[in-house]
């Protein structure tokens, strides 16, 4: 018989000589053709045991490429375990347990149990008794089992260490090597890691005997489908940076990198009090909310999901349109885990990254380091983004079915009352509904690009040349168009910068008021406020109720002139209210979003 003859699909992975009930598994799930990862490791590991060394980053396919060897060697007929998968967090877990329960669908017999810190002990070891041949674990809770002896590694045929690298990154050392002395010598250890440090090499020579090497891409590398972006701001104008990349991509699909959990969820709470649909990810968070956010995600139910790297493991995304790094990580390799959470199983995708002029060498090494070329590209102008926003309202309109049994009924009364208007009219009317917003709030935004050292007298005069042009435009809380008030409530009364904005948005409804400076002190706050609408601003907050103190409001100096702690600038462009949503409709986030957080909110007294 002939390759052509084979009578299972899918042919690639039954000619590497895949067993029909894994084809199965592997047809189920829609992979036709193997990555180039799989193609390398399936055939060498269902040839012979022997100890592997992969370098290939997330994305690339590598959970199939060791989990169809690992199952189809693994004995269904035996309850010992036979295969152990260990990874650097539980979300990584439970998606390698999932995938090869589903690659094991049609396999009768074959259990995977994962086993992670975080969840119930009790259940896990329940879970063991029962018997799996293949367990995924973190080291730290596997540590634990071990201890307990719930669980009995003697006879383990296959070690993998998946993501070798972040679990040297996570402090796992110890406990990989409390771990591995508990396994057989003759069971073979397969290694995979996105980038080769010195660390991975150590542990690699520890535990491998002439492991058989497999690269996929470049060693240290960014996954080649990937392109790379940068944008240079001022570090005060990262977050207004990041709106416009939010609103110059209306389609966006994307994960906003942040370095720690407390910028995670400033980030993902002013973009949610902006109006855009984004949700927190990071380890404070209790575990049901993380796994609600991650589905929601998941399914597209959510546009962008601001995360810490480790919550963001284990998220198993593979249309993402963007990856967006609001801060650099300190460590490259972190960079290349990033960007290859876009551009997987063979689509292209983008890493953008915004840096502050101090940061412009990290993109230099960057390049250095992991052979790409990194793009510099201008901050969107609120023109483009008011353009974008057309053609993607022109590209909904064009898309959007009709339903004529709906609609048609009303005919009579739409056309008489739009009778008067001619073509050209109509056509600008209905644009106006939906872009007057970003129209006016774009108006005077000024240029965010930081030029290059070298230009920047010359194309933007010095800089308090470009502090008075600034200041003319009155657009960002520098002090013109503003008034300061002063409240009797600071920090000890529960009061942040968020609060007041929120208190604001909610108080006075009006989007369009501008917020300056914001200095929040022990018992007393001092914010800039757009003059003209100072009243409605100061009749928000005067007389309400704060931590039982009556709130005062008086007129007074601003905040770096009152002598209180140095000033954080905060620059709060308030969106436009309303945005269409993926799907087109016109939808308001902002009635959602107050809901959704309003348990957060209803900690602290209103104002
Ligand atoms: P991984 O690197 O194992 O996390 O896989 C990345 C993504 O690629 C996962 O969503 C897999 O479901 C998908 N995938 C893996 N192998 C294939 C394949 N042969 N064909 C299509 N998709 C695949």
């Amino acid at each position: 018989m002939n390759d052509n003859d084979l009578p299972l699909e899918p042919r690639q992975f039954a000619i590497m000589g895949v067993r029909p009930d894994l084809l199965a598994g592997l047809r189920d799930l829609g992979f036709e053709t193997p990555t180039p990862v799989q193609e390398q490791v399936i055939p060498a590991l269902l040839r012979g045991r022997r100890d592997m060394f992969g370098l290939a980053q997330t994305g690339t396919g590598k959970t199939a490429a060791f989990g169809v060897p690992l199952i189809q060697l693994a004995d269904p007929e035996s309850e010992v375990v036979q295969g152990l998968v260990l990874c650097p967090t539980r979300e990584l877990c439970v998606q390698v347990c999932k995938d090869i329960r589903a690659l094991a669908r049609h396999v009768r017999g074959l259990r995977c149990v994962a086993v992670y810190g975080g969840s119930s002990i009790g259940d896990q070891i329940r879970s063991l008794k029962s018997g799996a041949q293949i367990v995924v674990a973190t080291p730290g809770r596997l540590l634990d089992l071990l201890k307990r002896k719930a669980v009995n590694l003697r006879e383990l045929q296959t070690l993998v260490l998946d993501e070798a690298e972040e679990m040297l990154n996570m402090g796992f050392r110890e406990a990989i090597d409390d771990v591995v002395p508990q396994t057989p010598d003759t069971k073979q250890t397969l290694l995979f890691s996105a980038t080769m440090s010195r660390e991975v090499k150590a542990i690699a020579s520890n535990y491998m005997t002439d492991p058989l090497s497999i690269t996929v891409g470049t060693a240290n590398a960014a996954a080649e489908n990937v392109s790379h972006e940068y944008y240079v701001v001022h570090s005060s104008d990262r977050y207004l940076a990041l709106k416009r990349l939010a609103d110059v991509f209306p389609q966006i699909y994307c994960i906003i990198f942040c370095r720690t959990r407390v910028e995670t969820q400033e980030v993902a709470d002013k973009l949610i009090q902006d109006g855009y649909d984004a949700e927190a990810l990071h380890g404070e968070m209790p575990q049901s909310q993380r796994t609600i956010v991650m589905d929601k995600f998941r399914r597209r139910n959510l546009q962008m999901l601001v995360a810490t790297d480790v919550a963001a493991r284990g998220l198993d995304v593979n249309d993402l349109s963007h990856v967006i790094n609001y801060n650099l990580p300190d460590d490259n390799s972190v960079y290349t885990h990033r960007a290859g959470r876009t551009g997987r199983a063979g689509k292209t995708g983008c890493s953008v990254t915004i840096v502050h002029m101090r940061e412009r060498h990290r993109i230099v090494d960057l390049e250095r380091r992991l052979k790409v070329k990194f793009e510099h590209k201008p901050v969107p102008t609120g023109r483009e983004i008011c353009k974008r926003q057309l053609l993607n309202l022109i590209d909904h309109v064009q898309r959007v079915t009709v339903d004529h049994d709906q609609i048609d009924p009303f005919w009579e009364s739409l056309s008489e009352k739009l009778v008067d208007l001619d073509r050209e009219t109509l056509i600008k009317r209905f644009a106006s509904v939906q872009l007057n917003r970003f129209l006016d709030y774009y108006k005077n935004a000024p240029d965010l690009n930081v030029p290059p050292p070298a230009h920047r007298k010359d194309r933007h005069g010095s800089r308090d040349e470009r502090n008075n042009k600034d200041r003319k435009g009155g657009y960002r809380g520098r002090s013109s168009g503003f008034s300061c008030l002063h409240l009797n409530v600071g920090k000890d009364d529960g009061i942040t910068p968020l609060r007041i904005i929120g208190t604001i948005n909610r108080g006075t409804g009006n989007r369009d008021i501008r917020i300056g400076r914001i200095s929040v002190q022990g018992r007393k706050t001092i914010f800039e406020t757009d003059s003209r609408f100072i009243k409605e601003v100061s009749a928000v907050f005067e007389g309400s109720n704060i931590n039982g103190k009556r709130v005062k409001v008086r007129p007074g100096l601003s905040p770096d002139r009152d002598g209180g702690p140095p000033q954080r600038r905060r620059n709060h462009e308030m969106r436009p209210a309303a945005k269409a949503n993926s799907k087109g409709g016109p939808f308001r986030k902002n009635q959602q979003n107050k809901k959704r957080s309003s348990g957060r909110k209803a900690k602290g007294a209103r104002a």
